[in-house]
């Protein structure tokens, strides 16, 4: 199965402090599924490294108030397109990003407080019919993996 997962995690240095996060489960399904990377912060224009950025309502805001919101909105376009080009009927996305996260972002007060959210290319990908998983999701991503294999 081709699986769109965050670039980050596959070791790929692409988060805003120029770091990856790879994730050893994550990695370990190369043995059986075409893993394909997307960073959508990156498709969406922005640099790497680059100033953090959080959700601020409808908004994307940087760390120094500059208003990123449509680099993020490009990027989460963009990684539908490669999931779309792939056929990639599950994404495995990077927990609390203000692009990835599946189930808890940053609150948008730059202070490490975290809310229930989404991240912007995960809402558009789950909108377009991708299951979604993040790293913290090993049990519940292998058990869809295998009833959908
Ligand atoms: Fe990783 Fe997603 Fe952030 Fe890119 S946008 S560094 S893939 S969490």
């Amino acid at each position: 199965m081709n699986i769109l997962v965050s670039a980050c995690l596959l070791g790929l240095p692409a988060r805003y402090d120029g770091a990856e996060k790879a994730a050893d489960w994550v990695l370990r399904l190369a043995g059986g599924h075409t893993l394909i990377p997307v960073c959508p912060e990156q498709l969406g224009g922005l640099p790497t490294p680059r100033t953090p950025c959080e959700r601020q309502g409808g908004c994307v805001a940087a760390r120094d108030g500059r208003d990123c919101t449509a680099a993020y909105a490009r990027g989460a376009a963009c990684a539908l397109r490669v999931a779309q080009l792939n056929r990639c009927p599950v994404a495995i996305l990077k927990q609390r990003s203000p692009s990835c996260g599946n189930r808890t972002i940053y609150d948008g007060s730059f202070t490490g407080r975290t809310v229930p959210g989404e991240g912007v290319a995960a809402a558009l990908l789950r909108e377009a019919g991708l299951a979604i998983f993040s790293e913290e999701d090993e049990s519940a991503c292998l058990a869809w993996l295998s009833d959908h294999a």
